[in-house]
């Protein structure tokens, strides 16, 4: 475990990876260092983003929104309209390319909500790779549907069963899976978490949201938003969202996390309200751990937010108090589940769903002349199963 490598956001990030490790994640920094410059590599990467994701994501001016909750003018960031549904695949695609070049036959991944596994099993199809996806077998069993389509496509699941069996168990078996296999196999980790180089790269693949998001905004009304608002699991759509504003001094950013049942350990993944400075799969940065440094069982009615840890990159957002991180809980992201599905039109994940509840809040803090822009994560098809199945239990 070496401590000298970039990678480092402040205090939070580096390579804390174990050794076996260690020459696959300097030929990925080696390869990725010169595929970022590479005009080659950005034009097909551009390529596969327009004609196969679709390409810009519109930006919607949620007029509904706007009029019922009576505050500051709503806009969204629609990566619900993205191919499979979701910000995932702008990640695993470059991720799948940058494997490409690396000679890499395989592919793995961790999957928590089916988003990430769904994702990276479509471009091992579209790049005829051998694809591998680890997920929780609580997971599989929450987020059914996408399980299934990920067999359709052609990839193989193998569900995870130690622990809580959700996020953190696939995470830590697809880290082993790579370590086994280091020299046939990439691991297109899903978030910006893990040890460097993968925070960066998968921020600098997300970043396309908000690079596209300021300047669409920008087009139709000549202005910058007041605030933008996503949600953070280990953070990669909101960071994807986050980074284009980080030096507009006037655009607020927030975050929001996931509160789940409540306070007490076990109830919630709200790492940065709760969390502790740790490590967690090859990283350093926020967890929720207890006295004597165990992690602790993560809980959401999300999916894709229930971890423990968070992207380091966002673990110094908040230390340096640049982004405003909130938490929602599973009761607040369900009614704003139903409320956007009714209001807007939009289904959205119940992902997304927590950053909604924390926009409501802000619009109406922030008032009639101002504006505000939500990273609309993804579609809730996924989620109607499991939506359904709580309101039962309510009644
Ligand atoms: C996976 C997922 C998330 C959470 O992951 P981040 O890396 O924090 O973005 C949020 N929304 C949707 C729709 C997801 O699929």
């Amino acid at each position: 475990m070496g401590k000298n490598h970039n990678g480092y956001f402040g205090e939070f990030g580096g390579r804390y990876a174990p050794e076996i490790l260690t020459e696959a994640l300097e030929e990925l920094e080696a390869t990725y260092q010169k595929l970022k410059n590479s005009k080659k590599f950005q034009k097909e990467y551009s390529y596969y983003l327009k004609n196969y994701v679709g390409r810009p994501s519109p930006l919607t001016y949620a007029e509904r929104l706007t009029k019922n909750w009576g505050g500051a003018k709503v806009w969204l960031k629609r990566e619900d309209l993205n191919h499979t549904g979701a910000h995932k695949i702008n990640n695993a695609i470059g991720q799948a390319l940058i494997a490409r070049y690396m000679g890499k036959k395989r592919i793995i991944a961790e999957t928590g909500a089916g988003q990430h596994g769904l994702a990276t099993a479509t471009v091992g199809a579209m790049f005829g790779l051998e694809t591998v996806i680890y997920m929780g077998a609580v997971d599989v069993k929450r987020q059914n549907l996408n399980a299934k389509k990920i067999e359709m496509l052609g990839a193989k699941i193998l569900p995870v069963t130690a622990g809580e069996a959700t996020l953190k168990e696939a995470t830590s078996e697809a880290m082993r899976d790579w370590a086994l296999n280091v020299s046939t196999t990439h691991y297109i980790v899903g978030s910006a978490i893990g040890p460097h180089p993968f925070p960066t790269i998968v921020r600098d693949l997300q970043s396309v949201i908000g690079a596209e998001a300021r300047s669409q905004f920008k087009k139709a009304t000549k202005s910058l938003p007041d605030a933008v608002i996503a949600c953070v699991g280990g953070g990669s759509n909101a960071i994807g969202m986050f980074h284009a504003f980080l030096k507009d001094k006037n655009v607020k950013i927030f975050g929001a996390e996931a509160g789940g049942l409540g306070p007490k350990p076990g109830e919630h993944s709200a790492t940065i309200t709760y969390g502790q400075t740790g490590f967690l799969h090859g990283t350093k940065t926020l967890i929720i751990q207890d006295k004597s440094g165990q992690i602790v069982p993560a809980h959401s009615v999300s999916a894709g937010l229930d971890y423990p840890g968070v992207g380091p990159e966002h673990a110094y957002l908040s230390k340096s108090g640049r982004v405003d991180y909130r938490m929602v809980t599973d009761e607040e992201a369900l009614d704003s589940f139903l409320e956007v599905s009714r209001i807007e039109g939009i289904i959205p994940a119940l992902e997304t769903a927590h950053a909604f509840f924390i926009a409501k809040d802000i619009a109406k803090k922030l008032g009639k002349k101002k504006q505000i822009v939500i990273c609309l994560s993804g579609r809730g098809d996924k989620d109607v199963t499991e939506v359904l199945r709580l309101l039962g239990e309510k009644k």
